[in-house]
């Protein structure tokens, strides 16, 4: 492994990220999730950007263009008056007011001034005053409250007008406000002044047309130097116009004409705005957008939304696709555990191709192998063993048998056999079936392999025959073990009711020098025991004594 390979390494262990499932979820969370995190950030910004870009841009054009028309309606209204004001038929009639033929000049400026208003749909009000100030005429409508002085009236020049602030006129029921012109004979004396009431219905008209956004979520005013509320695109009222906006806001506003300002509003909502001012009426005209709608373009955050959702997405497929290589090596890993642990019977599908693919394969063959070895240990175990009881087969006590003569010679040392013989087994299977014998048999090899020691060896000699090798134990003891098997071998209960043994014992080397004499004595023992009725023990007598005995009889 190569040193960087290593510290990686250590440190995802360090991590507790050292299996490949969750190494891989790294990757895939490292390969799509950073990705689209960056992503997501920088088409953000760039959205949020543009945004800002577009909103300043509406901004602007509506704050700029609400200036302008109402900077150009203004100056139409005042273009009209002074055309009126230098008319010949004012100056002449208001002139000769003062002198005789009064009453014929006061009829004629009054109709002017009604076919002015006529023209003229914004004008309330007209009025034409005298060098001292007293109405001359006045066209229908109420001058209500507006009164220029005298002084400042008389010191305009010939092109200035007088322009007062906007008010509330109850009477129209909206905001307007009153101009002057002064009236001059040709030679320039002050004569008077025509004086109107223009009503602001325009101005609202066109702030409601300007307003940004449809004039939905944004909102176009107007508001004077001072901050007071003049008009608004969506309402225009009495109250309104006792507004005044604090100083805080209208501040920023006004040092950075024609750029956005971000404020609060006074009900609460955050605003973007931007200023430009009507110089001609010393007014200001403001354009507001709400903050939050302005910059959160939905569509724009929608298809950023849709990226993240669709990498997200891929990086859910990239995990599920590393799953799909984990998979077999996780089974894999379980397999090696299982046969770790000694069982081979661990079953592995190999499907799918690849390294993991022949890695599977690989250890297969390697656990069949195994398997196959053990297998040969099992034979080896199985023929020593009898298949039904479990106890050492026929040839495998016989070889315990001849060591153990040898060993016995060597140290001159006995030991002895008994040979078990179930009685009247044929009968038994006849009545309760195979079955129920071979239950007995097992039955009954566990009970004398309970009744021996654990140096001792029981075996299964025959179909129903049964060969004890008692070590280093004399003829005496083995009758007493044999009694002891007997008995509790008709003290158990087998399914066809009671089983009985009949048994012989032998004694090395007192009854047989060889495995095969030894057996012998102890079959001729136990057929003594056969004849004698059954159920008992026979131990054999000296092979001389017997023919001794027998040539005796005869
Ligand atoms: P006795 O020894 O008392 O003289 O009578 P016996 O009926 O036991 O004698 P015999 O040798 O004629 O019969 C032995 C019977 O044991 C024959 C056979 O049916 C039965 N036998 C032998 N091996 C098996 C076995 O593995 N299973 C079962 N169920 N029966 C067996
Ligand atoms: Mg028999
Ligand atoms: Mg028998």
């Amino acid at each position: 492994m190569s040193v960087w390979e290593e510290a990686i390494t250590r440190r995802l262990r360090a991590l507790h990220l050292g299996s490949i499932k969750s190494q891989i979820l790294v990757f895939a969370v490292v390969a799509t999730l950073v990705p689209t995190l960056a992503t997501t950030v920088v088409s953000y910004r760039q959205l949020r950007e543009s945004l800002a870009g577009r909103v300043a841009l509406e901004l602007r054009g509506a704050s700029a263009g609400a200036a302008w028309e109402v900077d150009q309606w203004l100056g139409e209204r005042l273009h009209d008056l002074h055309v009126a004001a230098t008319s010949f038929a004012v100056s002449e009639n208001l002139s000769r007011m003062t002198g005789s033929g009064g009453g014929q000049a006061a009829g004629r400026l009054r109709d002017y001034l009604n076919t002015m208003r006529e023209r003229c749909s914004d004008c309330e009000a007209l009025l034409i005053s005298d060098a001292r100030g007293r109405t001359v005429v006045s066209s229908g409508g109420r001058m209500s409250g507006v009164q220029f002085s005298l002084d400042r009236l008389s010191g305009l020049r010939t092109a200035d007008a007088l322009v007062g602030d906007a008010y509330w006129d109850a009477g129209l029921g909206r905001a307007a406000i009153a101009v002057a012109v002064p009236v001059r004979e040709p030679d320039g004396r002050f004569l008077g002044a025509l004086t109107a009431k223009i009503s602001l219905r325009p101005v609202a008209d066109l702030l409601q047309r300007l307003a940004p956004d449809g004039g939905e979520g944004g909102d176009l005013f107007v508001m004077t130097e001072q901050g007071r509320l003049v008009l608004r695109s969506r309402m225009s009222s009495a109250e309104l116009m006792r507004t005044k906006l604090p100083v805080a806001v209208t501040q920023p506003l006004f040092d950075n004409e024609g750029a956005s300002v971000e404020y609060r509003r006074a009900d609460g909502q955050d605003v973007v705005g931007t200023l430009r001012r009507v110089p001609a009426l010393r007014w200001a005209a403001v354009a507001e957008l709400p903050r939050r709608g302005a910059l959160a373009g939905g569509a724009g955050i929608a298809s950023v939304m849709l990226f993240v959702v669709l990498l997200a997405g891929l990086g859910l497929v990239a995990y599920a696709l590393g799953l799909l290589i984990v998979r077999p090596l996780g089974r894999l890993t379980a397999a090696a555990a299982k046969v770790a642990a000694g069982d081979l019977s661990a079953e592995l599908p190999v499907g799918g191709g690849g390294e993991v693919g022949y890695l599977t394969q690989v250890f297969k063959n390697l656990v069949t192998r195994v398997r196959e070895r053990e297998g040969q240990g099992e034979l080896e175990r199985l023929s020593v063993t009898d298949a039904l009881t479990g106890l050492y087969n026929r040839r495998h006590l016989m070889g315990t048998l001849a060591n153990e003569v040898q060993r016995s010679r060597r140290l001159r040392r006995s030991f002895a056999v008994l040979l078990v013989d179930v009685d009247h087994f044929k009968q038994y299977n006849d009545t309760h079936g195979h079955l129920a014998g071979d239950a007995a048999l097992v039955k009954i090899a566990e009970i004398l392999r309970k009744t021996t020691r654990a140096v001792d060896s029981v075996a299964r000699y025959g179909g129903e025959e049964f060969l004890v090798m008692l070590l280093e134990t004399t003829l005496q003891t083995a009758a007493t073990v044999a009694e002891r098997i007997r008995s509790r071998v008709g003290a158990e209960s087998f399914e066809g009711g009671h089983v009985t043994v009949s048994i012989g014992a032998a004694e090395y080397p007192s009854h047989g020098d060889t495995p095969e004499e030894l057996i012998a004595s102890a079959d001729a023992a136990m057929y003594r025991a056969k004849g004698a009725g059954r159920d008992r023990v026979m131990v054999a007598g000296a092979p001389e004594e017997g023919e001794r005995r027998r040539q005796g009889d005869g």
